[in-house]
């Protein structure tokens, strides 16, 4: 009962395609296509495919894409985007990078995700986007929010990047708003040797100027059509991608296996468990349980070498980086709740039976002192 369970065991996911990563990487060396390329280009259209969207462009991070996304909404200094004050912080720094001012609908206790129920009173004359996050893995509740969305005219921006492969209805996120934004941080559910991210469509003219502008505002080589940015995926990251995407459905379902046995082993302590709504097939990013006793928890998980995390400990709302928006704590009382509690346990395809039985039996010991 001594072993250790690490957080996040990035080594042996790697080791299970080691072989295939070899050799993609050994030729792009060959070849050279260091900045986009034919891999990349392959991506695109596989993990297009993937998500069931017309158009998929690649980006050198999950937060260039969000940028971009907000760019090609022409969203300017002096509008308003609608998005979550609990989640991670590459959110909304894309409405700050174009400039706009978050603002922020609190998130329901059960799923930790925008309310749908007070998105509506957040609207004003500026409010230009809403831009909701499937949190954890799973999906917010896409269908009222779309219907808000569609009665005041606004795009919705899915922030995807923690949930690929994750299901709203049977059907897979990503195309039910204008566009949506993923990142593939090593550390995601489909991770590259690096950064990287995507920014998925189904407007063509979308797609378009997102390639323009993740290659310095330009489609014709040194013509710049506006001013762009060096946003390109590394040729390396398309081509390692590329061998990790065919895996991407058996890692999700690994994930749920570990999830569900969460769930099984853990229902009768004292933990708030994670909850999967009825519309949603989670791709569990992350497995966020919440106690009142966080704190204490976590440093008995840490003293016995069950790895834990916090997502996240601070809400956006009450970020030094964020004071000028003028919020106090009590703002968004469930997003704050939400941070004194949650605890994120280990989550990923490796994890064995007897991991997570170790888990479960550090966590049974806390609540038995
Ligand atoms: C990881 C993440 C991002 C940013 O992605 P990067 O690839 O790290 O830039 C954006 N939003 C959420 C919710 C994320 O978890």
């Amino acid at each position: 009962m001594s072993d250790k369970v690490p957080y996040l065991d990035l080594p042996a996911q790697i080791r299970s395609v080691r072989k295939e990563l070899d050799a993609v990487i050994a030729r792009t060396l060959d070849n050279c296509s260091f900045c986009l390329g034919p891999d990349v280009a392959q991506f695109e259209k596989d993990f297009a495919r993937f998500v069931g969207a017309q158009h998929c462009v690649a980006f050198n991070s999950g937060t260039s894409a969000l940028h971009v996304a907000l760019l090609l909404l022409d969203i300017k200094p002096g509008d308003e985007v609608i998005s979550t004050p609990y989640t991670f912080v590459a959110t909304s720094w894309a409405i700050s990078y174009v400039g706009a001012t978050p603002v922020y609908v609190d998130v329901e206790d059960g799923t930790m995700n925008l309310d749908p129920k007070l998105l509506e009173r957040a609207i004003t004359s500026k409010t230009k986007a809403v831009m909701p996050v499937h949190l954890y893995g799973q999906p917010f509740d896409i269908d009222p929010v779309l219907e808000i969305c569609r009665k005041h005219k606004l795009p919705l921006v899915e922030d995807t990047a923690q949930s690929h492969a994750a299901k709203y209805k049977g059907k897979i996120v990503g195309t039910f708003g204008e566009m949506s934004c993923f990142s593939f941080y090593p550390g995601k559910n489909l991770g590259a040797c690096g950064e990287g991210g995507a920014l998925v469509t189904n407007n063509a003219e979308f797609a378009r100027r997102a390639r323009s502008l993740r290659e310095h505002g330009s489609t014709v080589r040194y013509y710049h059509d506006e001013v762009g940015f060096n946003y390109r995926m590394e040729g390396i990251q398309g081509a390692v991608l590329g061998v990790k995407l065919p895996h991407l459905q058996k890692w999700t379902n690994e994930r749920r296996r570990v999830a569900h046995r969460y769930h099984e082993l853990l229902k009768d302590t004292p933990l708030q468990l994670p909850f999967e709504a009825a519309y949603a097939e989670s791709a569990y990013h992350l497995y966020v349980v919440r106690d009142p006793q966080r704190d204490k928890l976590k440093e008995h998980l840490d003293a016995n070498g069950v790895g834990c995390a916090l997502h996240y400990p601070v809400p956006l709302h009450l970020q030094k980086c964020y004071a000028s928006l003028g919020h106090k704590a009590g703002d968004f009382p469930v997003a704050e709740k939400a941070a004194n509690q949650c605890l994120s346990l280990p989550v990923y395809p490796e994890l064995t039976d007897a991991q997570i039985q170790r888990v479960v039996a550090v966590i049974k010991e806390f609540f038995a002192r």
